[in-house]
């Protein structure tokens, strides 16, 4: 696990340098390390070594990995694709879930934050590149979902996410990662009650500094961080 803490401070350290080059602050990016199919003991290495919030991908590996760190300080967030039945998990233990892509499941996630007695963060996921692989809302459709999910009393939208495709070269991930911006511009411009619009979450092991080249607020880093999935 020693490991992890040197490859935690390498990704800080690009998250940094990335910042810098573009004249951001690097406060204005937080890193989310993303530890699906890792043993919740990497978890706490990660967690001692700095790190702040988790992203899991699926529910019962979350619950998992939650009791068993139920002591250690952390956020988690949710990044994986959530079925409607697995609502009420999501809400009692995530933070942020950066996946919301349907009305129907921002309605059962409202339904299971009022249950729960707590308004639950969300994001919209955006399928920018529009590859039929992957889960997402299409550009015309996010505005539309953001005035709908707006409506709802126990969600508060907190911007958007996306996943472009899988580029060797991650400077062709950046007109993927520019259009997610400028689609989070336009949504903050109609001024919807009740809707921040601020975070942008962008970006893995491949391509975060591109991402934070271009506005990234949530970086997604499993890899480079945690080594590689099996
Ligand atoms: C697995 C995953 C990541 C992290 O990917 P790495 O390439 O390992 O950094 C980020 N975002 C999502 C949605 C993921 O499923």
């Amino acid at each position: 696990m020693e490991n992890i803490r040197d490859n935690l401070a390498l990704v800080l350290g690009r998250i940094a340098a990335a910042a810098q080059r573009c004249g951001r602050s690097p406060a204005d990016i937080r890193l989310v390390a993303v530890a699906k199919t890792h043993p919740a003991e990497a978890v706490r290495a990660a967690l001692e070594a700095g790190a702040a919030i988790i992203g899991e991908n699926y529910i019962q590996e979350a619950r998992a990995k939650f009791e068993a760190l139920i002591h250690c300080p952390a956020q988690w967030h949710f990044i994986g694709h959530l079925q409607s039945n697995k609502a009420k998990y999501a809400v009692r233990l995530f933070q942020l879930i950066h996946t919301v892509d349907s009305l129907g499941l921002g309605e059962e996630l409202d339904r299971q934050a009022h249950k729960a007695g707590k308004v639950q963060e969300i994001l919209i996921q955006v399928n920018i590149s529009r590859e039929t692989t992957k889960s997402g809302v299409s550009t015309a459709q996010a505005m539309a979902l953001a005035r709908d999910l707006a409506q709802l009393p126990n969600i508060k939208v907190k911007g958007l996410m996306t996943m472009p495709p899988y580029f060797d070269d991650p400077v062709r991930a950046r007109p993927y990662f520019a259009d997610l911006r400028h689609l989070r511009d336009d949504i903050r411009a109609l001024a919807i009650p009740k809707i921040d619009m601020l975070e942008l979450s962008m970006g893995m092991t491949g391509d975060f500094e591109a991402a934070i080249e271009e506005g990234a607020t949530l970086v997604r880093v499993g890899t480079a961080i945690f080594g590689g999935r099996s």
